[in-house]
């Protein structure tokens, strides 16, 4: 079986001589562990975090060992009676081909679980995407962090990605007027097919902070941030009074060497009594429930829809998570295994 190996902490931009393909001997599995194939696995902007030797919300990834991140695979073989051949599981167990695991002992010690996936009609990997870690982001951050309510008007950056489209869906679906930021025709064209009000390709249009005052003549209400730098500027500055930010991501600076792009202009957060909040997803999985049932709804309703863009292999791994950063991605960025 294959796997991916962090071979050297990047430096800006990560690139190829940061990672190694290895390969390694699956034994049977021992007492109580299950065999699974991946069958896809995700690449996620959260974890160049991860590549930095420093303490955050999640540990530093180790030099020579294998990355980890959500998959999707099949149970191979099974020793835990709770699971048998054919079962679809999630794990983090990602950037690896195959890999055994003791599913006891893993939920025992509260994180990483392996979970069996009910599909109920939707494709398994969505589970990486729409219907997974991403999705619940968009879910939790746009309705309870940014606490969305009748009238508001909802500003997302990095909206056609995993996370923006669908925070975009769910504020359209929910009778808001939705602006969208995004890098390129193709993705101006899906964020119009979803039914965004207005779009800045704010490749064409660097300057954000005027093209959003131009498109949101009275203001926003809401602000998903996913991006940071001057589309943070421009969020602040487009805030009517009581404005409400989710703080999702500043992807802009996850590669940044030198000391990031401002806001100049937080001052005016004093007298607009603005909130921002930052949030990490996995403090609200008390709504993962709630969030499961509204999305299959949404999905079989047809009022979700979504996007993949697909690399093949465990060893284009690693293109696949630069491409996050090149914004190469429509919608959820995704490994094909198997
Ligand atoms: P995406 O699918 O949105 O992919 C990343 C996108 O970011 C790219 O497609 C690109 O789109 C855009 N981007 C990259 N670099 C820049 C840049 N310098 N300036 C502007 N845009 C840029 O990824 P996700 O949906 O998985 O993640 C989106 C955000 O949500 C990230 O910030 C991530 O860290 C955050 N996140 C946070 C979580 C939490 O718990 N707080 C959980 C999950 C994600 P474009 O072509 O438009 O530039």
């Amino acid at each position: 079986s294959r796997e991916i190996r962090l071979k050297a902490r990047p430096v800006g931009m990560p690139k190829d001589s940061d990672f190694e393909l290895a390969t390694v001997e699956l034994p049977a599995p021992g007492d109580g562990e299950i065999q699974v194939k991946n069958l896809w696995m995700s690449v996620d902007p959260y974890m160049r975090g991860r590549m930095y030797d420093r303490p955050s919300y999640v540990p530093p990834f180790q030099l020579g060992e294998a990355l980890q991140g959500g998959a999707i695979g099949e149970v191979i073989a099974s020793n835990d009676p709770d699971f048998k051949p054919g079962d679809i599981v999630s794990s983090m167990f990602g950037w690896r081909e195959a890999y055994n695991a003791h599913p006891k002992s893993l939920a025992a010690a509260g994180m990483g679980a392996i979970t069996k996936i009910e599909t109920h009609g939707i494709p398994p990997q969505a589970f990486l995407g729409v219907a997974g870690m991403p999705g619940m982001t968009a879910y939790a951050g746009l309705l309870r962090v940014a606490a969305l309510k009748d009238g508001d008007v909802v500003f997302v950056s990095a909206a056609a990605g995993a996370v923006g489209s669908i925070v975009c869906q769910i504020a359209k679906l929910k009778g808001h007027t939705v602006i969208g930021s995004a890098g390129g025709p193709e993705k101006v064209a899906f964020l119009k097919s979803i039914g965004v009000d207005h779009v800045i390709d704010y490749k064409a249009t660097p300057d954000v902070v005027a093209e959003l005052a131009k498109v949101a003549p009275k203001g926003i209400d809401v602000y998903f941030e996913n991006v940071g730098g001057v589309h943070l500027e421009a969020a602040i500055n487009s805030a009517r009074p009581f404005a409400r930010f989710a703080l999702c991501g500043m992807i802009s600076q996850y590669n940044e060497t030198s000391k990031p792009e401002g806001p100049s202009n937080i001052i005016l957060a004093v007298g607009k009594s603005l909130r921002l909040e930052g949030f990490i997803v996995s403090n609200h999985f008390d709504l993962y429930p709630q969030f499961a049932k509204d999305m299959a709804e949404w999905i079989k309703a047809g009022k979700i829809t979504w996007k993949e863009t697909v690399e093949d292999g465990v060893d284009r791994a690693p293109n696949a998570f630069l491409k996050l950063f090149t914004g190469e991605n429509l919608g959820k960025m995704l490994v094909k295994l198997g």
